[in-house]
């Protein structure tokens, strides 16, 4: 297989190029392209124990990323057909996790789970490391070159993006999913100020109940069934229990911002992946997590 070896340097324009400056030779018996532009294992004989699906992949556990055949794994658009390439790094973790075990003699499944991480937002009475707060604003249009103009040129733009000021009103729209409500209902003295300041009406306090009258009964219903409700434990003066609709909190963090004892708390949620050095290390994510 001959490679040939690249200089790469910026021109006078600044522009990347590249320059040859060598071939190399490496002998081989057998060339694989693997450049994933396309599935495609017309190479492999059909006979040896590795199992194709319907659409000619390779059958690979979701899990453990092996395929049919023990010690032979798979991972990327080859294992489960095209998705991106998050998920193929992903793969590559949980196949190297896989291959380790594999070389260990140990069984595939038994893998660290994942874990979490919760540190509060909170900096001072009415201060949080985050951007909080509601903004009523619309989203903002994006400036584009008027239609008249377009035409002009193939090379013209349409949208010309947000003017300085502009873009840091549209980022306050941001639903700062990475933060999340905490709430410890043995602190609620179920002062209904959370309540009463949630601009998207998904608190209510109230008896516990079946999920479908609970679902009913916070202002706004909660009528994604998908997503699960937060109904706390009992509270320490009625015995009845706070309930959020988790769909459609928006973490804006003004109910702990209202909250005169701090039940509601806003905090940075970390997701803990093991990763192949975890289990290299046996270090639990979970146990670190305690550590914090
Ligand atoms: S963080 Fe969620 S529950 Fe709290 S006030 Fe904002 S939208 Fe309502
Ligand atoms: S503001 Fe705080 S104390 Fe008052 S009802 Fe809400 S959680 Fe309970």
């Amino acid at each position: 297989m001959r490679f040939s070896v690249l200089d790469w340097f910026k021109d006078e324009k600044g522009k990347l190029t590249s320059k040859k400056i060598n071939d190399v030779v490496i002998p081989c018996d057998t060339v694989i392209l693997a450049i994933g532009q396309e599935n495609s294992f017309p190479w492999v004989e059909r006979d040896i124990g590795l199992e194709f699906d319907q659409w000619e992949v390779p059958v690979v556990d979701s899990v453990t990323y092996e395929s049919t055949i023990q010690g032979v794994f798979f991972g990327g658009d080859a294992a489960f057909g095209p998705q991106n390439i998050i998920e193929a790094v992903e793969h590559g973790h949980q196949a190297a996790i896989s291959i380790h075990k594999y070389c260990e003699k140990e069984s595939l499944t038994d893998r660290l789970e994942y874990g979490m991480n919760l540190i509060t937002a909170k900096m001072g009475i009415h201060e949080w490391s985050y951007s909080n707060d509601y903004g009523y604003e619309n989203r903002f249009e994006v400036p584009t070159v008027p239609m008249n103009e377009r035409f002009k040129d193939i090379n013209i733009e349409v949208e010309l993006g947000f003017e300085p000021g502009q873009f840091q009103e549209e980022v306050e729209r941001c639903l700062n999913c990475d933060i999340q409500t905490d709430f410890a209902a043995n602190l609620c003295i179920e002062c209904d100020a959370c309540i009463d300041i949630c601009p998207v009406n998904c608190l209510m306090i109230t008896d516990n109940d079946d999920e479908d009258n609970l679902r009913k009964k916070i202002k706004t219903p909660a009528d994604n069934l998908e997503q699960d409700l937060f109904v706390s434990e009992d509270l320490p003066q009625t015995g009845r229990v706070m309930l959020k609709d988790e769909d459609v909190c928006i973490h804006c963090g003004l109910c702990a911002e209202r909250c005169p004892t701090a039940a509601w708390d806003m905090k940075k949620f970390t997701l803990k992946v093991p990763y192949a050095l975890d289990e290299a290390n046996a270090i639990d994510v979970n146990a670190t997590k305690k550590a914090v």
